[in-house]
């Protein structure tokens, strides 16, 4: 059974019962569907990563109503404060150290010491939240590997009957992976994920980010390819072949695809975002032998979707 609800205030509170259940609810955040399932909830969590097909090495985000909730399971120094306060509610996930004793299921952090928190802006994920009054554990609600659900018919169509609940509040509005920046060692920030708050915001207030390269691998889910439409990519396309559809960007996208869809025709890397995977999906429906995407320009949230692409043109291989 699976069931598309509109995300009014009946639908809410119907899904807060169903996750007070133990079942899993897909909702709307300001970056991507989640699939979530209470913290506390072993059997429930564990029911996420047979839906999403999910190795279990990879550790989930945990979604707190408010910054109070988060501070009930993870611990915040004055960075996280300071972020917290500029960036809660919004698409930022902290990666910080656990509270000992809290009752988060070892499924949500991987058997880690440190888990990954996010306030989501979303009203509907907020009310979800608060109505449920548990942190929800929600990775985004599509296959593992697969490009993120950003409206409620992408997640039916990727999860089918492994959904117990769908909340519809329609497409999300910043269409990207929240950022994640690992705060959990006193002197580092590093950046896990570039994602839909850009680095040049983070960086304003608690100086540069580091990158992950070189260093251990602390988000095993971030690894090559992920986000992967069928038909091969071909990045950086300043002119397009009969056969192929063409992922445009900006004013003058050159003629001749099979079908163009324009990501932004102004320009604009915030509408780009927000389009980008429903685009790369029905792009990946066409007839055609690859889809073409042009330039995107590197800075803002540039740096994610060009993150994003890159991984969706990585060959196919066993997805890990
Ligand atoms: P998703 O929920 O699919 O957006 O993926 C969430 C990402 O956050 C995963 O790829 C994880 O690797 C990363 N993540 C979550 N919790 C932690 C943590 N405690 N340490 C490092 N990375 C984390
Ligand atoms: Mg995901």
């Amino acid at each position: 059974m699976n069931r598309l609800v509109p995300a009014d205030g009946a639908g809410i509170r119907e899904a807060a019962r169903a996750l007070a259940e133990g079942r899993l609810v897909a909702f709307p955040t300001e970056t991507v569907y989640g699939l979530g399932a209470v913290v506390t909830d072993d059997r429930a969590v564990a029911r996420i990563f047979v839906a999403k097909r999910r190795p279990h090495h990879n550790p989930l985000i945990a979604h707190a109503a408010d910054r109070a909730m988060a501070a009930g399971f993870a611990w915040l120094d004055e960075r996280a404060e300071r972020l917290a306060d500029a960036f809660w509610p919004g698409p930022l996930t902290l990666v910080l150290p656990l509270k000992t004793g809290v009752p988060v299921s070892p499924l949500v952090t991987a058997g880690l010491s440190t888990v990954g928190v996010r306030v989501p802006a979303h009203p509907v994920a907020r009310r979800l939240i608060e109505e449920t009054g548990l942190p929800v554990a929600a990775p985004s609600a599509n296959r593992s590997g697969r490009v993120s659900p950003t409206t409620a018919e992408h997640v039916l169509r990727d999860l089918g009957d492994a959904v117990d609940l769908v909340l519809d509040a329609g497409p999300c509005p910043v269409g990207l992976e929240s950022t994640i920046v690992d705060l959990s060692e006193p002197e580092r920030a590093r950046l896990l994920r570039p994602g839909g708050l850009s680095r040049e915001r983070i960086e304003a207030l608690i100086g540069p980010l580091e990158g992950v390269d070189g260093g251990p691998v602390r988000a095993p889910g971030l690894l090559g390819r992920h986000y992967a439409p069928r038909r091969p990519l071909r990045l950086g396309a300043r002119r397009v072949a009969a056969d192929e559809a063409l992922l445009a960007f900006g004013p003058e996208p050159p003629a001749g695809a099979r079908i163009t869809l324009n990501l932004s025709p102004r320009g604009d890397l915030a509408e780009a975002a927000a389009n980008l995977f429903a685009m790369l999906r029905r792009l990946d429906e066409a007839e055609v032998r690859a889809i073409a995407v042009m330039p995107i320009p590197a800075e803002g949230l540039g740096e994610a979707i060009n993150d994003r692409l890159r991984r969706a043109a990585l060959p196919v291989e066993p997805v890990a």
